[in-house]
C-alpha cells in the first residue's frame, strides 16, 4: 500500500498478513477512533474469513485505546451490519470484510451512523490520521469497553419482511436454491426465505473461511454448480451471494445465470410501475437496458460514477429510494440505501408472487442487448491525458463524462470507456443490438486509444 493511500474503491483490502497485518489494524482502529472521537458507541461485525476474529480484535483494541465504546456483533452481512448501525443508533461501524476477493483477503469497511459506508473525503481523514501518527489516545481511566450485541442477523431479516407481501409470497410456495458461498449470506437468507414460506435447497451454506465451494465472487464461471442444481431439482429460483452478501445474483428456473442489470432491470420495472415518475441511481456502468426501462415507465435515471459508495450517496442526497449496480448489487431506499443481497432476494419474491411469472419470463420482456469488454494497457501516469483526447475526439457525441466517457449511439449501442481503479490500464463496456456491432465498437476505440497512446 502507498503511504499515503488506505482506502481502495470499497474500504482497505490487502492479502492477510502480506498487505494487510493485525498491526496496521490495531493502527487503523486508532485512526478511526481519534476519527469519530472518544465516547462514540460503535459497532463491529465480520464475515467468515478465516481472519475475520483476528483483525476485529485488533481493530477492537485500536477503538477501545481511543475511547470509542465497542459493541461486539460477531459474524453478519455487510447489510445486516449497516442496517443495526442505524436501527442501534450506533454512531458508526466497522466490518472486517474483503467482499468478493478470494480468501487470502480481509479488509476493513468504516460505516457512518447512516448505515452507509463514510464517503472519500471521510477516509482521507482517517487515512491523514494514519499516515501522520496523529491517534488521540484515551487516558487509563477513560479506555472504550466491549459489549456483546446479539440478534443483528435475526433484526435485520425480520426488517426486510416488513418490505414485501410475505403472505402472497408464501401462497406461491417457491422453491429457491440458495448458494451462500460458504459465508455470512448463509446466516440470513435462507432463514428469510423460510419464513417467506418457501422451501430452501441449500449450496455451500455451511461457514467457512477457507470457501471450499467456489470462490466469493458470484460470477458466472463460479455458479455452474446453482445452475445446474436449480434446472435438475426444478425450482423457481436460484439466488447466489458475493462473500459478505451485499451483491445477489440470479438464476432462473432453466438454469440460465441472469448478470445483476438483468435483475436490477426487473426490480425496476416493477417498483416504476408503482412509483410513477420515480428518480433512480445507477453508475454509468449500467446497460441502457436500464434507461430503456426507465424511458418506458416514465422514471428519470441520475447516473453516477462506478462505485457504489457513489450510488449510496447520491441516493441520500436526491432523497431516491431505489439504485442499482451491474454487479448484482440493489439499493432498496425503505429498507436502507445500501446494497442488500437478500433485501434484493425477497423483492424479486415479491415481484414473482405479484405479476405469477417466472423469473425467465420476466427477463425475456425487458430490451436484449450483447455486451463485449475489452481491456489496453496504459500507464498510470498517462491516463489523464489519455482521458483528455478522448473527451476532445468524442465532442459533440452523446456522451456522459462522469466516471471516463460513456458514448450512446443513435442504433442504441453504446461504450463506457474508464481508466480502470487497480491497473495501469482502461477499460471497455460496449454494448449493442448484436454481437457483431458491440465488439466492433471494442476494436474501433480499442484502435482509437491505441493511436492516442503512441503520441502522448
Ligand atoms: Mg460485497
Amino acid at each position: 500500500m502507498s503511504q499515503t493511500k488506505l482506502f481502495g474503491t470499497n474500504g482497505i483490502r490487502g492479502t492477510v498478513n502480506v498487505e494487510l497485518t493485525p498491526d496496521m489494524a490495531v493502527k487503523v482502529g486508532c485512526a478511526v477512533g481519534t476519527f469519530f472521537g472518544a465516547k462514540k458507541r460503535l459497532l463491529i461485525g465480520y464475515d467468515a474469513r478465516t481472519s475475520g476474529p483476528m483483525f476485529t480484535r485488533a481493530v477492537t483494541s485500536g477503538l477501545t485505546a481511543t475511547g470509542c465504546d465497542v459493541y461486539l456483533a460477531g459474524m453478519a452481512p455487510t447489510p445486516a451490519l449497516q442496517f443495526a448501525v442505524k436501527n442501534h443508533k450506533f454512531d458508526g461501524g466497522v466490518i472486517i470484510t474483503a467482499s468478493h476477493n478470494p480468501p487470502q483477503y480481509n479488509g476493513i469497511k468504516v460505516i457512518w451512523k447512516d448505515g452507509i459506508e463514510i464517503s472519500h473525503e471521510q477516509e482521507e481523514k482517517i487515512e491523514k490520521i494514519y499516515f501522520t501518527d496523529k491517534t488521540v489516545f484515551a487516558d487509563w481511566k477513560n479506555l472504550g469497553v466491549t459489549h456483546d450485541l446479539i440478534g443483528i442477523n435475526s433484526e435485520y431479516v425480520e426488517a426486510i419482511k416488513t418490505h414485501v407481501n410475505t403472505a402472497k409470497i408464501a401462497e406461491k410456495h417457491f422453491h429457491v436454491v440458495v448458494d451462500a458461498a460458504n459465508s455470512v449470506g448463509g446466516l440470513t437468507a435462507p432463514v428469510l426465505m423460510r419464513d417467506l414460506g418457501c422451501k430452501i435447497t441449500s449450496l455451500n451454506a455451511n461457514i467457512d473461511g477457507t470457501f471450499p465451494g467456489r470462490l466469493p465472487e458470484p460470477r458466472p464461471e463460479n455458479l455452474a454448480e446453482l445452475a445446474k442444481l436449480v434446472k435438475a431439482l426444478g425450482a423457481d429460483l436460484g439466488v447466489a451471494f458475493d462473500g459478505d452478501a451485499d451483491r445477489s445474483i440470479f438464476v432462473d428456473e432453466t438454469g440460465q445465470i441472469h448478470m445483476g442489470d438483468k435483475s436490477f432491470g426487473v426490480v425496476l420495472k416493477q417498483y416504476l410501475l408503482e412509483n410513477l415518475g420515480a428518480q433512480v441511481v445507477t453508475p454509468v456502468s449500467s446497460s441502457t437496458l436500464i434507461k430503456d426501462i426507465a424511458d418506458a415507465y416514465k422514471g428519470t435515471i441520475v447516473w453516477t460514477k462506478v462505485g457504489s459508495v457513489t450510488v449510496s450517496q447520491k441516493m441520500k442526497e436526491i432523497k431516491a429510494k431505489l439504485g442499482g449496480e451491474e454487479n448484482g448489487g440493489v439499493f432498496y431506499g425503505p429498507h436502507q440505501a445500501v446494497r442488500d443481497g437478500a433485501m434484493t432476494t425477497a423483492l424479486m419474491l415479491d415481484i414473482m408472487a405479484k405479476t405469477g411469472k417466472k423469473f425467465s419470463q420476466l427477463v425475456a420482456e425487458q430490451p436484449q442487448y450483447f455486451i463485449e469488454k475489452g481491456k489496453i494497457e496504459c500507464p498510470e501516469e498517462k491516463k489523464l491525458a489519455v482521458l483528455e483526447k478522448l473527451l476532445e475526439l468524442t465532442k459533440g457525441l452523446n456522451t456522459n463524462t462522469l466516471d471516463g466517457v460513456k458514448i450512446w449511439f443513435p442504433d442504441k449501442s453504446a461504450i463506457l470507456i474508464r481508466p480502470s481503479g487497480t491497473e495501469p490500464a482502461y477499460r471497455m463496456y460496449a454494448e449493442s443490438k448484436t454481437q457483431q456491432r458491440a465488439l466492433q465498437l471494442v476494436k474501433e476505440y480499442t484502435l482509437k486509444l491505441e493511436k492516442m497512446l503512441e503520441t502522448i
